[in-house]
């Protein structure tokens, strides 16, 4: 089999076969395909697509290429949840003790962040103590035991993916939707889950800038999971404006804190609620989504869902007292308050600008090795389609600098005020399942 002759039958609008897609995906893994043919081959599939088998088999070759996590010891059915990225996304935090709280067994293998903001990881170590060094043993004992735990991202998770992406990024044909369904898919089926729930984002804040092209994301990763025999279900939520109030690390478990209490922002309380539901009924913990849903808000409602965060945080080392006393997070040394220039309602708070500012007070990684400063971010008190009067504050800036003029001037730009009336966006625009 020659790699020339791959690229021609891609290049000319016909299907590849199993043997073809698993003869490129070892042979460049293991160095003997160069970058430029794989390159080639990488512009004829941005602009052929895959047909819906040959992104499963292009998957599984990806998800083979390195270490698969073995979760079989652990009992149930064990749903993972992944969101493809937004700004003060903190449904994890508030997912994983929330759906095992009603039984479902979370084994989660989460990444530190880079960029905009913090990881679960980074989130999760502002509380004194939590750690997520432990040893796969050590993990699958923790879930049967209390139902949740978090580990670290393993070294060789999907090799394959990790040298695709390095070339797509450079060659321009990361934005290809065969591709990124492949890429995050097959991380998700590496790390051992046997069902997943996505939540795809779009709008400003998002890599899917609108709501068809992140449906086409959705079905296709949706498709992939049911092939290759993980159920699979998908959310196609909004991220023109971050998601709840908080950005920043500690400022975030704070907020799933109080999401836990039932005192959360209400999109961010939703959207946990709504992928929470498709989570129970892949886990087989209830037959519809509305009884998934009053199982989750039971939960809530009689605190066995802050119990549960409680039990996960001490069985790993975290100093659980922050749990009750919130106030012992890491605090910012100074508060600054943003009061709008004039009154008006909110018409648009773009996410990624925001990011960017919590990022320049420090919550997020400019380059892998950067420190983040888990105290600093941002307390949104407005949202798109809130009022607000001329000198009222916007948002709260916790900076361990007082030098804040930059980030100000930038929170400014991002926030757009109208003297009209404006709707708040739509919160879940769809939901996307087999069948
Ligand atoms: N995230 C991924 O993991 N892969 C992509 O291709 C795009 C986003
Ligand atoms: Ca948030």
């Amino acid at each position: 089999m020659r790699m020339y002759d791959i690229i021609e039958k891609k290049r000319d609008g016909s299907e590849l076969s199993e043997e073809e897609i698993r003869f490129f995906i070892d042979g460049y893994t293991k160095g003997e395909i160069p970058d430029y043919q794989v390159s080639a081959l990488l512009m004829t599939i941005f602009f052929q697509d895959m047909t819906e088998s040959e992104r499963a088999i292009l998957t599984s070759a990806m998800v083979e290429s390195g270490d698969q996590i073995d979760l079989s010891k652990i009992e149930g059915i064990k749903v993972d949840k992944h969101s493809t990225g937004g700004v003060g996304d903190t449904t994890t935090l508030i997912l994983a003790p929330l759906v095992a709280s009603v039984g479902v067994p979370v084994a989660k293998m989460s990444g530190r962040g880079l960029g905009h903001t913090g990881g679960t990881i980074d989130k999760l170590e502002s509380v004194p103590g939590f750690h997520v060094e432990i040893s796969n043993d050590e993990f699958i004992k923790l879930v049967n035991q209390n139902k949740v735990a978090v580990i670290g991202q393993s070294g060789n998770l999907t090799p394959a993916d990790k040298q695709l992406y390095s070339l797509r990024d450079v060659t321009a044909t990361v934005n290809s939707i065969p591709l990124i369904a492949s890429s995050i898919m097959s991380k998700k089926i590496a790390s051992g889950a046997d069902a997943i729930v996505l939540d795809v984002k779009t709008g400003a804040g998002a890599f899917m800038k609108d709501i068809e092209e992140a449906r086409k994301l959705a079905e296709a990763m949706v498709s992939i999971g049911n092939r290759v025999g993980r159920q699979t279900m998908a959310v196609i939520s909004d991220m023109s404006q971050p998601l709840g109030n908080a950005i920043g690390n500690a400022l975030e478990v704070k907020e799933a804190i109080d999401t836990l209490h039932g005192n959360g922002p209400s999109d961010l309380t939703e959207l946990c609620l709504t992928l929470g539901s498709q989570m129970v009924v892949l886990a087989k913990k209830a037959e519809s989504i509305e009884e998934a849903r009053s199982l989750l808000e039971e939960s809530i409602a009689n605190g066995k869902a802050f119990e549960q965060f409680v039990t996960f945080l001490e069985s790993q080392g975290g100093n659980a007292d922050v749990a009750h006393h919130p106030e012992k997070l890491p605090q910012a040394e100074f508060k600054f308050e943003l009061p709008a220039k004039e009154s008006g309602t909110v018409s648009s708070i773009i996410a990624d600008q925001i990011g960017t500012a919590a990022m320049m007070l420090g919550a997020g990684r400019a380059t892998k090795e950067s420190q983040i400063d888990l105290a600093v971010g941002l307390v949104l008190h407005k949202k798109v389609g809130d009022t607000v009067e001329k000198g009222e504050s916007l948002l709260t800036i916790h900076a361990n600098s007082k030098d804040v003029q930059d980030v100000k001037e930038l929170l400014y730009q991002s926030i757009q005020l109208s003297d009209q009336s404006v709707e708040a966006p739509t919160l879940i625009y769809d939901t996307v399942s087999e069948g």
